[in-house]
């Protein structure tokens, strides 16, 4: 049985970077896990039967939001370096098996425990195998368990060859076979289509080949009107320029990683009349791309292509990002949990990176990790602020992470729809940390 809540005497910190920080106040938290009422906690009558949390002096602000996630992985450094047979007999004899399956479907859903934990109240995961994702949404649904809020893509959508084909992607080759791969995610119930238009770093056997062109313009208009005609968004994953033209061009809502842009290329982001909302938004993922670019092979151990494709795509999504903040192009905030290095409770290091390699200051980065994130995913009805009547996906800090963003990195309590984690606990990955800790005061 749930109960309502009073989250007493805190500093409210909206997710709005024009609002300021307000002080001594009370939030009433539904029993229907919406926000009922804001107020002074010297005006805010608590009901009686309502749990009172004694905040004096600490920081709520809404639950983050991360755009871009894997759930099948946690961080720990991975390679995709075995043969082609190799991959193909892991694939058939060990996860696409029940036991592997079910192995997986238990990893996924500590990884989003994980994200909870950390403070993330909503993710969206983008590429998952056997639509255990949709299952897992589902279920978090249905109140089987408290989870974070879950947008899903399942399967990518890919070409032949492409990346993450073919135990990741349904494959196609043509507008129509494309059309019929959205037409089946959506019948496995995906939130939204997740399509590569680009190779990608982590199978790409050549330097270069992680920003080659592989989809055409026809074929990723098609996804698109496809999943527009039932209002559902187009995730493109582009790791080059030429790509990310042919995907904006093609109309996709949102573009993943991102590269420089050109004249054209900047205009078709802020005005483009075939997504869906009319604009197409860019979800930088610099975390994912910086340890391999930028580290030491001997300390990362990755092969030499794929630090030298890494450090192509981190310095051209690093443009991209100062030319989208430049010109007011839509940016939200992913981190590509699940790749080398990344973690599913490591945010923060996003939203330093973010601040630290741009020019926006902390109070328009955490605007752009709640707010702005629900409003490019379509979900600013439901959460990304501290408003009446939206789902209380709260956190409570005892720092403020406006005057300090690693705030973040340590979250006193999670509340997700209403439902209060009073103790959040995150195991983390000590290799991963150590690393990424011993060069975070000396990156450029
Ligand atoms: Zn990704």
């Amino acid at each position: 049985m749930k109960t309502g809540y009073a989250f007493k005497d805190c500093k409210v910190i909206y997710g709005d970077a024009g609002r300021g920080v307000d002080t001594h106040m009370t939030i009433l938290i539904h029993e229907n896990g919406l926000i009922q009422e804001i107020g002074k906690a010297s005006e805010v009558a608590i009901p009686s039967h309502y749990q009172a949390i004694e905040l004096e002096g600490k920081y709520v602000m809404p639950g983050l939001i991360n755009a871009h996630v894997h759930l099948f992985a946690d961080g720990k450094p991975f390679t995709l370096s075995a043969s082609e047979g190799l991959l193909d007999f892991a694939f058939h004899h060990i996860l696409n098996t029940r036991l592997g399956r079910s192995v997986l479907k238990k990893r996924m859903k500590r990884n989003a425990l994980t994200a909870l934990h950390s403070g993330v109240t909503t993710m969206r995961s983008v590429g998952e195998f056997f639509y255990t994702d949709v299952q897992l949404r589902d279920e978090i649904k249905a109140n089987q368990f408290v989870g974070p809020n879950l947008l899903v893509s399942g399967y990518f959508l890919s070409v032949t060859g492409g990346h993450g084909a073919p135990y990741l992607a349904l494959v196609g080759d043509s507008p129509w076979e494309a059309r019929r791969n959205v037409r089946i995610n959506v019948k496995n119930g995906v939130d939204l289509i997740k399509i590569c238009v680009t190779g990608g770093v982590t199978d790409a056997k050549m330097v270069g080949e992680a920003g080659r062109l592989q989809m055409t313009e026809e074929e990723v208009a098609a996804i698109c009107e496809e999943a527009h005609k039932i209002g559902i968004h187009v995730a493109a994953h582009v790791e080059s320029t030429e790509g990310v033209r042919i995907a904006l061009k093609g109309g996709v809502d949102t573009i993943e990683h991102g590269a420089e842009m050109d004249e054209e290329i900047i205009s078709l982001y802020q005005n483009n009349s075939r997504a869906l909302k009319g604009y197409t938004a860019l979800i930088p993922t610099l975390q994912a791309a910086y340890p391999s670019a930028k580290l030491d092979l001997s300390l990362t151990k990755v092969r030499e292509t794929v630090k030298e494709n890494s450090r192509l795509v981190y310095d051209s999504m690093l443009k991209g990002v100062r030319q989208a903040v430049e010109h007011n192009i839509k940016i939200g905030v992913g981190t590509d949990a699940a790749m080398p290095y990344v973690t599913h409770y490591d945010l923060w290091r996003e939203l330093d990176h973010l601040m630290r390699q741009t020019k926006l200051n902390s109070r328009q980065i955490i605007e752009r990790a709640t707010k702005t994130n629900a409003e490019i995913l379509g979900i600013d009805h439901l959460t990304g602020s501290i408003d009446i009547g939206k789902q209380a996906d709260l956190i409570v800090l005892e720092q403020s992470p406006l005057d300090n963003i690693q705030a973040l990195a340590d979250v006193a309590m999670v509340m997700v729809r209403g439902n209060l984690i009073q103790t959040p606990s995150v195991t983390r990955i000590r290799a991963v940390d150590e690393l990424l800790d011993s060069v975070w005061g000396d990156r450029e």
